[in-house]
């Protein structure tokens, strides 16, 4: 199994204010899957990423990844595992706004080992000829793409993506799934998509659920509808 989730809990707050976001989570993820998590806000959807991306720790369970717990890792290892199999998509890009376009999807290649051609990549993202611009002489959708070269210029094992259509509007977004749904298909990442997005369900592999911090659906999608 490439991603295992067992038994993740995680509470915020302690006495009267203490609310339990996750209470008990298990979920496994095959390689090369796309995977979509959905729920109402408030039901632990980015909680849960951030516990999967190694920015946040849960209070029991594990998660793994190819059978490595990333609670067991070491310090030095988590960076590893950040650095080396993950990229992370955000909904407000969050891009450096004084390093031209280039420079940013640049940034997520810091350290790798292996980092894909630069040049390549804003070619296939549509952005070659904006490679000198700033982030804000660009729109949303470009801006959104470069933060996805960003994210796979170190050819991640595992994209995280939360809510990377939320600031979108619609044919903005069915461009930014299409490439994430090309970038699958290229390169077999694994990637997992946070939304409240019902539509983007049907390009997905694997659909779950989340209400309340459990999991209320999980299966497999037979009826993948393409993006593109
Ligand atoms: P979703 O992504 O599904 O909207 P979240 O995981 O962001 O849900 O949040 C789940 C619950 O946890 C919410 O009630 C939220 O207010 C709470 N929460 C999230 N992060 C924190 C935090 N750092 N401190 C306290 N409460 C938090
Ligand atoms: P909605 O939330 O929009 O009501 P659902 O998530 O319940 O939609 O279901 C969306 C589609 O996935 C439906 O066509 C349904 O038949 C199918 N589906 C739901 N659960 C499963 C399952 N366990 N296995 C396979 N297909 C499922």
């Amino acid at each position: 199994m490439f991603l295992e989730m067992k038994n993740i809990r995680k509470h915020y707050g302690e006495g009267e204010n203490k609310i339990e976001v996750l209470k008990g989570i298990d979920i496994e993820i095959e390689k090369g899957e796309v995977c979509v998590l959905l729920g109402p806000s408030g039901s632990g959807k980015s909680t849960l990423l951030n516990i999967i991306g190694g920015i946040d720790e849960a209070d029991e369970g594990y998660i793994a990844i190819h059978g490595d717990k990333i609670e067991d890792m070491s310090e030095k290892q988590l960076t590893q595992y950040r650095r080396k199999h993950l990229g992370y998509v955000f909904q407000m890009y969050n891009l450096i706004p004084n390093l031209n376009i280039k420079e940013n999807v640049e940034t997520g290649a810091y350290l790798s080992d292996h980092p894909m051609d630069t040049d390549e990549i804003l070619k296939g993202l549509g952005l070659y000829e904006h490679r000198h611009k700033l982030p804000n002489q660009l729109s949303g959708g470009q801006q959104q793409r470069t933060s996805i070269g960003r994210a796979i210029i170190k050819n991640p094992d595992l994209l995280l993506c939360d809510e990377p259509t939320g600031a979108l509007d619609y044919n903005t977004s069915r461009e930014i799934l299409k490439l994430i749904e090309q970038i699958n298909q290229t390169y077999g990442n694994t990637i997992i998509i946070v939304t409240h997005n019902d539509a983007i369900k049907n390009m997905a592999d694997r659909v779950i659920t989340l209400r309340d911090g459990q999991v209320r659906k999980n299966y497999k999608n037979e009826h993948k509808i393409s993006a593109n």
